[in-house]
Order: structure tokens, then sequence, then C-alpha cells
């Protein structure tokens, strides 16, 4: 069932990245309930999560770039941004 994203728009591919956000970091969270992991599968897991969020942000972007003016300073502050995104992943 189709829901408003944050954008106000009911894009298909909007969709697709956040379910793949959801689906790494369930995948992540359930697999630290399940057992201990090592440093190795739990770089890998949130390297997942943050991924995903990169990935939405960037398609996010190319909507904001339709609707507005490009910002090109975004781009420069998208690796900055890349830890934060993974402490967000890792919860
Ligand atoms: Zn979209």
């Amino acid at each position: 069932m189709p829901r408003p994203s944050p954008l106000g728009t009911s894009c298909p591919e909007c969709e697709r990245l956040e379910a793949e956000f959801l689906d790494a970091r369930t995948r992540l969270q359930h697999l630290r309930r399940l057992r201990r992991l090592t440093s190795i599968e739990e770089e890998a897991l949130v390297d997942r999560v943050a991924m995903a969020i990169a990935r939405a942000k960037e398609h996010a972007s190319e909507h904001s770039k339709r609707d507005a003016s490009p910002r090109e300073s975004e781009r420069g502050a998208g690796r900055a941004r890349e830890s934060r995104e993974k402490e967000i992943a890792a919860g």
C-alpha cells in the first residue's frame, strides 16, 4: 500500500530504496540479537545500511534537482555525512 514519502511524492524508486534500507537495518538488528557478530561482519552490515541510506539520499537529491535549482555544494558534503550515516545505521 503506497504511503506518502517525506518528499511528498509517490515514487516507486523511493519506496524501493527505503525498503532496501529497512531490510538492511532489520537484518543488522536481527543478527545482533541472534549472536555476537565479529567486527568484520558488523562493519559489513553497517556498511550495507549506510550504502542504502546514501543511495536513497542520492536518489532524493535527483528529485530536488528536478524540483528546484541544483546545489552542487551538497556533493562535497556527502563524504562527511557518510560517517554520520554509519552512526545512524549502527543504531
Ligand atoms: Zn523517488
